[in-house]
């Protein structure tokens, strides 16, 4: 990144880096997840399931690639290593053992509130001091409200025909 482009960034970049790398491990394993989940998922309503968490993968790659070209462009290197993704995670990764629909989507949900808290913490802590990077940030919690919501309203959908 250019030098005016980094001088306005008014937070320490170690702890910016470290806290966006950390966000793009959980991308990395959001995406896995949902990608992995979706073709493994049965039971009732698994058509659309799929569906769902399929365009979910495809969201958590974009979010995985908007984070790493931030933390390229203010000097510092993406998480290189699969590995590390385990150890800077913020919500962890739920492997989805049980491919049950009704499972599959508590899982996720819960992965999308963790998100969904993760990011309004770094909205907080960038705000008013690198607008950049909060506006990108702003795109991926309003893209994390969206999941929730779609997998909160297939859940309900899933138990009013039981
Ligand atoms: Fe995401
Ligand atoms: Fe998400
Ligand atoms: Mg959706």
């Amino acid at each position: 990144m250019g030098t005016k482009g980094r001088e306005i960034v008014g937070v320490k970049l170690d702890e910016l880096l470290k806290l966006l790398n950390k966000a793009l491990s959980d991308e990395w394993l959001a995406y896995y997840q949902y990608w992995v989940g979706a073709l493994v998922v049965k039971g009732r309503m698994h058509g659309e399931v799929e569906k769902e968490l399929s365009q979910h993968a495809k969201e958590e790659f974009e979010h995985a690639e908007i984070l790493a070209k931030r933390i390229i462009q203010l000097g510092g290197t993406p998480v290189l290593k699969p590995e590390e993704w385990y150890k800077l995670t913020n919500c962890g990764y739920d492997a989805p053992v049980d491919p049950d629909t009704e499972k599959l989507l508590l899982q996720n949900i819960k992965g999308e509130q963790c998100a969904i808290s993760t990011y309004q913490k770094l909205i907080q802590f960038v705000e008013g001091k690198d607008i950049v990077t909060m506006h990108l940030l702003i795109e991926i919690l309003e893209d994390e409200v969206e999941h929730e919501e779609d997998l909160e309203v297939l859940l309900e959908d899933l138990r009013s025909f039981k």
